[in-house]
């Protein structure tokens, strides 16, 4: 499955927001640094109010979302690259997830310990950034040693992985995260980058932790985070995982009550579920029927076998066609036999990439 990994200095309400997001008590909120010393998984449901719609236009009896993974990695301090606090642990437990959920301590409390003795959001985010740079440029360079010499011996490859190193090492080299080249690499070079496996190549979201008053407005420090966020092209939302903790313990009625009287839409968590996805570039395609109506996950150009295989690996090897109905073509005509009246039903072969919100049937031998 996919995960992100919740990351952030000690303090800052990773583990707060974690437990709201899993509802378990199984990462431990408290005061103090390293709480939280193995890397917790949570898997959580992925909200999408289309499943809702083509279930009542089904008739579907049951409802089943798709979900990802949170990984709530253990406390991160000024200089873990060199071993400090948790340190090289808490570096190998990054290199397992696919994304990066960076929280930042957005609130003023006296009572809460920041560990750098001030409340700046952006220096905390650099402090993280910093150690995970170190740490990249030091393995990268011992790497690049080696892979440079096996290269000039033609060994093939060495020859392969070598201009993705250099270029890695070169942005390292700049002060610069890895992952800001990730947008102008073809596949090709983003498989080799990701067999590298490097701590600053993963994608970043920031979540800005506010106070319960600032929830619905933000407040200067998320305003700064926000502004470096879009100079790296990287995405922020703003969250108050005080209230995200009191939600998660609510029935639902109760708490959409509960968040409009703190003038909230949507509860923070759903947001933050649905960047993590749209983080991943992961896209949904639904199967719908009388039974169930259920969301699957598929990486964003994934052809239809492969999408039929995260079904079944049965439906992968015998794929023969994809029945396809786009999401809006079904609710719009009303249906599958409404939509095939109206030719919106594609029968879809082997070459086929899904699309995000695709209704499908899948045909295979068994
Ligand atoms: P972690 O070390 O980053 O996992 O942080 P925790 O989630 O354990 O939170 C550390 C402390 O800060 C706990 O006492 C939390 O209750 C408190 N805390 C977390 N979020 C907030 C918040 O939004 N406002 C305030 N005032 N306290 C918070």
């Amino acid at each position: 499955g996919f995960k992100c990994g919740i990351v952030g200095l000690p303090n800052v309400g990773k583990s707060t927001l974690f437990n709201a997001l899993t509802r378990t008590a199984a990462a431990q909120a408290a005061n103090y640094p390293f709480c939280t010393i193995e890397p917790n998984t949570g898997e959580v449901a992925v909200p999408d109010t289309r499943l809702k719609k083509l279930a009542e236009i089904a008739g579907s009896k049951e409802i089943i979302p798709t979900r990802i993974a949170f990984v709530d990695i253990a406390g991160l301090v000024r200089g873990a690259s060199k071993g400090e606090g948790l340190g090289n642990k808490f570096l190998a437990n990054i290199r397992e997830v696919d994304a990066i959920v960076h929280v930042l301590r957005c609130f003023e409390d006296d009572d809460i310990t920041h560990v750098e003795g001030r409340i700046d959001p952006v220096g905390d985010a650099d402090t993280i950034e910093t150690e995970l740079m170190i740490s990249d440029l030091e393995s990268l360079e011992r790497r690049t040693e080696q892979t440079r010499k096996r290269a000039a011996a033609k060994d093939k490859e060495s020859l392969t992985v070598l201009p993705m190193m250099e270029a890695a090492l070169k942005l390292l080299q700049d002060g610069k995260p890895v992952r800001t080249m990730l947008k102008t690499l073809a596949d090709e070079d983003l498989k080799i980058l990701h067999g590298l496996n490097l701590l600053t190549s993963h994608p970043v979201l920031y979540v800005c932790n506010v106070s319960e008053a600032d929830a619905a407005t933000g407040n200067a420090h998320t305003e700064a985070v926000a502004k470096m966020a879009a100079e790296q092209g990287a995405e922020s939302i703003v969250v108050s995982a005080a209230i995200e903790s009191e939600v998660a313990q609510l029935p639902d009625e109760e708490s959409e009550e509960f968040l409009a009287a703190l003038g909230l839409e949507e509860a923070g968590l759903d947001r933050l579920i649905r960047a993590g996805y749209s983080l991943l570039d992961l896209i949904t395609y639904f199967t719908v029927g009388p039974k169930e109506t259920r969301a699957w996950t598929i990486e964003r150009g994934t052809k239809a076998p492969g999408a039929a295989g995260v079904i079944h690996t049965d439906f992968e090897r015998g794929f023969i066609r994809a029945f396809t109905i786009a999401y809006d073509d079904y609710v719009n005509l009303g249906g599958e036999v409404p939509a095939k009246e109206a030719g919106k039903a594609r029968d879809e072969g082997k070459e086929y990439v899904v699309q995000d919100g695709d209704v499908i049937h899948f045909r295979f031998n068994t």
